[in-house]
């Protein structure tokens, strides 16, 4: 996990707000721009810094190239009680995801289940903002994204998966929410390109070279190489499977389709995400939060060091107390993005980070 340099600090809102500028700057409407912001600053104050403000230049650069639609408005219709169908319409994810907001509450309290299928949508964050709000109201949530071709499937020498990330959330008794978000590549994209900012090299295992021989450098895998799946063939199975559940089953594009063609220079994921949301109560399972409980206890209990979120919660807590760790340069740039368009980052390769929000090397 990479670290920050913190040559100053930041309250969340005044971070969420210099970023909201950016984005209405750059072409979103203000709906659009008060949901990213609040996401994007929420990433950096958690300690998600691979979807904090370090993807702040690659939003920029697929709004002001038209890769993505910054001011669409998506649809929301109902292909049963449960099923929900949202059409992005070339939008971010998150945005489609609040406009789902009411067709979810209806079907969770007419059901006891919400499945949501997002399609057209640009996903370009950390997913734990996503599926934690339910846990908080009682739900459990399950939800998966694919992506932008970067990972080769067990074996393979080619790229086919994104980097197609899993997480879910559900409540615990007596605490906060247990929350797991993780890629189902060896690492996520965001830390490779951390660790090429930094020139330190990958563990053994993490990816391949354009030729499919194996390759611990950050630079070779971004420059026409891939990451692995995570748990050999059966992670690369996994893989498969979030591929289709977000890519093929919401109607939205497989990862491999993704073809930037004219936006040079644009970098979020055109695909798509599929969500599930259950109320854990219609299990008529005898107090299902005092079991979560129950077994997490146990999981510390057998030896486990700590809990999936409970970095990010401590992060979240400390950002609360002292504000978000934040370095000059970093401030600097966020400040530039916010006065003038972001055309001027397209001046550089699409595989590199135009402007990059450089982290201190871990
Ligand atoms: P990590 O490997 O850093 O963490 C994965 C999960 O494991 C987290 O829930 C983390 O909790 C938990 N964890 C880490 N270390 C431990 C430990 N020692 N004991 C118990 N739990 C632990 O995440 P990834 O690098 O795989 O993914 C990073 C982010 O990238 C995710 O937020 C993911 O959604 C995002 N992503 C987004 C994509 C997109 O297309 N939008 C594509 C791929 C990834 P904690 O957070 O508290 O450390």
């Amino acid at each position: 996990m990479t670290t920050r340099q913190a040559d100053f600090h930041i309250s969340f809102d005044e971070l969420r707000f210099l970023l909201r500028d950016i984005f209405l700057k750059n072409g979103t409407s203000s709906i659009v721009a008060d949901i990213l912001s609040a996401n994007c600053a929420g990433c950096e104050r958690d300690g998600a810094i691979s979807h904090g403000i370090f993807r702040v230049p690659g939003y920029v650069a697929s709004l002001v190239t038209g890769w993505v639609d910054g001011k669409t408005e998506p649809d929301v219709d109902l292909a049963s009680p449960s099923f929900i169908r949202i059409d992005a319409h070339n939008g971010f994810a998150q945005p489609a995801l609040a406009a789902g907001a009411e067709a979810i509450k209806a079907a969770v309290e007419g059901t006891g289940i919400a499945i949501v299928a997002i399609r057209n949508s640009h996903h370009f964050s950390a997913l734990w903002p996503d599926v934690e709000p339910f846990a908080r109201e009682g739900l459990f949530a399950l939800s998966f994204v694919n992506g932008l071709a970067n990972v080769v499937p067990h074996g393979g020498h080619s790229r086919v998966y994104g980097t197609n990330p899993i997480a879910f959330a559900t409540p615990v008794a007596g605490g906060e929410p247990l929350v797991v978000d993780q890629a189902t590549s060896v690492l996520a994209n965001g830390e490779v390109r951390l660790h090429a900012l930094a020139n330190t090299p990958l563990p053994p295992g993490t990816g391949v070279d354009s030729a499919g021989r194996p390759s611990t450098d950050p630079h070779t895998i971004l420059a026409g190489g891939a990451l692995n799946t995570f748990g050999g063939y059966k992670g690369s199975s996994i893989a498969l499977m979030v591929e289709l559940m977000a890519g093929a089953l919401t109607g939205g594009q497989l990862s491999f389709e993704n073809d930037f063609g004219d936006h040079v220079g644009a970098q979020t994921p055109k695909a798509g995400q599929l969500l599930l949301v259950i109320d854990p109560a219609r299990g008529g399972n005898a107090g299902y939060a005092g079991r979560v409980s129950h077994l997490c206890s146990r999981l510390i209990d057998a030896g486990q060091d700590r809990l999936p979120g409970q970095r990010r919660y401590a992060n979240r807590l400390k950002a609360e107390r002292l504000g978000i760790p934040i370095s000059e340069g970093n401030l600097v740039q966020l400040k530039t993005l916010a006065c003038l368009t972001g055309r001027f980052l397209l001046n550089e390769t699409p595989d590199r980070n135009p402007l990059p929000m450089s982290p201190e090397t871990p």
